[in-house]
């Protein structure tokens, strides 16, 4: 018998699994996917290092979690800038004096800041949307071009339905600075996540393609107990309904060229083409390779038995799932982690530090 059962192999589990048997502990991991990682998954196609589950920039503020992953990679100097193409014309990502400068002319600080103020004047009240918000924050030149079209594909819903916090996360700065994050430490593993990832799990027995809901009787007699990162709802077979989810799709190409766009992030910010943005992978690696491969990401609605990717954070959902987890901390012998098991937005340097501070507590 096992000492912990992990379900799923995907960072939370994968920091769990590492540390249990740091302290000698067994562990038998299993994922329904036939692959390790989760979400952070990366596979090699053309030798380029392929982000399956969307664009992933490991970005941290915390000492202890950059200290802590480098012990499974090394990772590179990528800073992320993406780049917005709004009808052709492009800009840079976060707002910065280099959009302004493009979008305006203007070249000081103070020209810039003159600009927007002379535009956030149309917002009288307390932003109440995130048009509003928006608009309050960077004027409405920024609002029509960067934002507008983009979110609304992003969120299938129009910009004065949803709430204001969404847009309050992206940075804007009076410096020419096209660094997409604030934080302190950035890069990407050299090599993949999934590579970083199958250190993590070494030691472990691993076991794909087994769905823990579907064989529940003969896992639970495997383990003494277990760590649950899948959907909460699904762990107690829906009883209370769904939780729901936004989902994405992806279109992945090769291309017989060595550079399609210049840059790994490219968003699409008007409301046509359908997709959101393109992802040039080798980019995330500073790859020479003679091909290329792109992937194309569409926002989508998301119906159960979907992927889910993003949790909704509405009042509808959140209070649901506050009443799911009064179920999880019932149950014993069990630990609910993860963006799944706590239907939680996490980055992924989140996730690592909830997990080592799970590790704290149980082992
Ligand atoms: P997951 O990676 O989802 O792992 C859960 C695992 O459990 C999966 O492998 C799943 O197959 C398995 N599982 C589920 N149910 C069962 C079952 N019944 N039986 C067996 N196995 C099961 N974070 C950043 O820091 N930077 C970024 O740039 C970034 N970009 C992102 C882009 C996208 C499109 C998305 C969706 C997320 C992004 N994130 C990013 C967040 C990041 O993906 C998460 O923080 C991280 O993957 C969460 O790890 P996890 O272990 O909680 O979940
Ligand atoms: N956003 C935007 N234009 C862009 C990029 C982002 O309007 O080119 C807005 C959009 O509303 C998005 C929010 O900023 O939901 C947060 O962006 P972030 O990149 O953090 O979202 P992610 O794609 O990581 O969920």
């Amino acid at each position: 018998m096992y000492d912990y059962l992990v379900v799923g192999s995907g960072l939370y589990g994968a920091v769990l699994t590492h540390e249990a048997l740091k302290k000698g502990k067994s562990v038998l991991v299993i994922d329904k996917r036939s692959h390790i990682a989760g979400n952070v998954y990366t596979e090699r196609m053309e030798g380029i290092n392929v982000h399956k589950y969307g664009a992933h920039i490991f970005h941290t503020s915390g000492k202890k979690v950059w200290e802590y992953v480098q012990q499974f990679a090394e990772f590179n100097h990528y800073i992320n800038s993406p780049i917005a193409n709004y009808k052709g014309e492009v800009y840079n990502l976060p707002f910065n004096m280099n959009t302004f400068s493009k979008l305006w002319g203007t070249i000081t600080p103070q020209e810039a800041l003159a600009k927007i103020q002379s535009q956030q004047g149309e917002i009288k009240k307390d932003p109440q949307n995130l048009e509003e918000q928006a608009i309050s924050l960077v004027g409405r030149d920024i609002y029509n071009k960067l934002i507008k079209g983009y979110t609304e594909k992003q969120w299938g819903r129009s910009c004065n339905e949803l709430p204001a916090f969404i847009i309050k996360r992206l940075p804007v700065r009076l410096t020419y600075d096209n660094n997409y994050f604030n934080d302190f430490y950035q890069g990407i593993p050299i090599g993949g996540y999934t590579a970083l990832v199958d250190k993590m799990l070494s030691g472990a027995k691993i076991c794909l393609n087994v769905d823990y809901l579907k064989n529940r009787e003969s896992l639970c007699l495997e383990a003494r107990n277990v760590i649950y990162t899948g959907p909460l709802d699904a762990y107690f077979n829906y009883s209370l309904g769904p939780l729901e989810y936004r989902s994405l799709r992806f279109e992945t190409e090769v291309l017989p060229i060595v550079n399609y766009q210049g840059n790994a992030v490219v968003n699409y910010t008007d409301r046509t083409p359908a997709f959101t943005r393109i992802i040039e992978h080798k980019h995330f690696e500073f790859g020479t390779q003679p091909q290329t491969v792109i992937t194309r990401e569409y926002s989508a609605e998301w119906k159960p038995g979907d992927e889910p990717y993003y949790p909704v954070n509405d009042e509808k959902n959140m209070s649901l799932c506050k009443r799911y987890k009064e179920l999880a901390q019932k149950e014993k012998g069990v630990i609910f982690g993860g963006r799944l098991g706590e239907y939680k937005y996490y980055d992924m340097d989140k996730v690592i530090a909830s997990a080592l501070n799970m590790c704290k507590k149980i082992l």
